[in-house]
């Protein structure tokens, strides 16, 4: 049979040609269009349909590309964006698929344009001919700034797969659970006045203490009310992470803001803990109601388990001889799993992820090709 698209290389070539970076400075953030486009073209060589969505107000797209009819299937999915680089620090040209000491070195060769090229390699060969459920490979944008991609392909979905697959490097360990993520930032808003007569103002930095009290306290209620044992770490944890206020000795500070994140463990809502933070600064806020502005940070991420009470993950264990993990980082899946039992499961090391001189170690390879396999069998034949 003659292949349809390019061997493996050249395609995992193409794939990290195409710089994809998504950063929240908007003059490094660039569109995934070509890298879209790119992998649309393989897909659709390989008789695949292709569906690109636009993300509203961007000018970045998803890809979902189907095989198959019916209901159920598998769904493989990984994010096209990577994160900026920092030249300086880099040894080689990170668009440039670099083959070394058995390593692939490239910016998105592990996080997680690799997983894309495993999947092509695997996709030229099946028996396209015997497959009784859909396959649909996922490609999303901005997975490294807002998770904008994967909000918006659960918003549009029509898909209800049996099984979704994210490709992050998990060094091909099952993992089925993360914390999330969330940050907050308060402004406690004071008067200035001069240093000699304290009643002239009211110092900022003053009402911050007692918040921090409170913060600290609700740290203590998350560890204690908030258990999970599969994570090494096995709590939420609160971390206050940076505070700025003032500028002269002899001034009445007016302005000081404390930025702060919080991880839950899945059972911890990000509901919860905005109603927890309310409930816990509840009588400083009445206090000085107008002078405390609390903001969210950057792009919420939620906690994520799909837990053992679940047939597709015993189905994946058993099927793969894995036992499920968790990890500390977060992924798209507390989006997926709104529409199917999802996991995380794919080729490289975490530790290669956002680095400089990043590399997939080519060991991976021939592992990540007969999971897709067994996987492929499993759900859509
Ligand atoms: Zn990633």
């Amino acid at each position: 049979m003659k292949r349809k698209i390019p061997p493996f290389m050249e395609i995992y070539k193409s794939l990290i040609k195409i710089p994809t970076i998504s950063s929240t400075n908007k003059s490094i953030d660039q569109s995934n269009k070509n890298f879209i486009d790119l992998l649309s073209n393989y897909l659709s060589d390989l008789k695949f349909s292709i569906k690109i969505d636009q993300i509203p107000n961007t000018n970045k797209f998803n890809m979902l590309a189907c095989m198959g009819t019916g209901c159920g299937g598998l769904l493989l999915s990984g994010h096209s964006d990577t994160v900026d680089f920092d030249e300086n620090t880099w040894t080689k040209d990170p668009f440039i698929l670099t083959e070394s000491n058995n390593k692939f070195y490239g910016l998105g060769t592990v996080d997680m344009k690799g997983f894309f090229a495993c999947i092509l390699e695997v996709l030229s060969s099946i028996n396209k001919k015997k497959i009784k459920k859909p396959i649909y490979i996922l490609s999303t944008a901005n997975e490294e700034t807002d998770m904008s991609g994967a909000k918006y392909f659960i918003e549009s979905n029509i898909i209800q797969p049996d099984c979704i697959i994210i490709g992050e490097p998990t060094s091909l360990e099952l993992i089925n659970a993360h914390k999330g993520h969330v940050s907050y930032s308060i402004e406690v808003i004071g008067r200035t006045g001069h240093s000699s007569n304290p009643d002239d103002g009211i110092n900022s930095i003053e009402i911050m203490h007692h918040i921090i009290e409170y913060l600290i306290d609700f740290k203590k209620y998350l560890k204690k009310k908030y258990q999970h044992k599969k994570f090494s770490i096995p709590y939420p944890t609160v971390n206050l992470s940076s505070i700025h206020g003032g500028d002269a000795i002899n001034r009445i500070c007016s302005l000081c803001t404390l930025n702060f994140e919080i991880r839950p463990i899945p059972g911890l809502t990000l509901t919860q803990i905005e109603i927890l933070i309310q409930e816990k600064l509840q009588s400083i806020i009445l206090k000085w109601s107008s002078r405390i502005v609390i903001k969210k940070l950057f792009s919420a991420v939620p906690a994520f388990e799909c837990s053992h009470k679940n047939n597709t993950l015993k189905k994946i264990e058993t099927l793969c001889k894995l036992n499920s993990k968790t990890v500390n980082y977060c992924t798209e899946a507390p989006f997926f799993e709104k529409i199917a039992p999802t996991l995380i499961l794919g080729p490289g090391s975490i530790a290669q992820a956002h680095q400089s001189d990043e590399y997939l170690d080519s060991f991976f390879i021939e592992p990540t090709k007969n999971i897709l396999n067994k996987l492929l069998y499993q759900f859509c034949y």
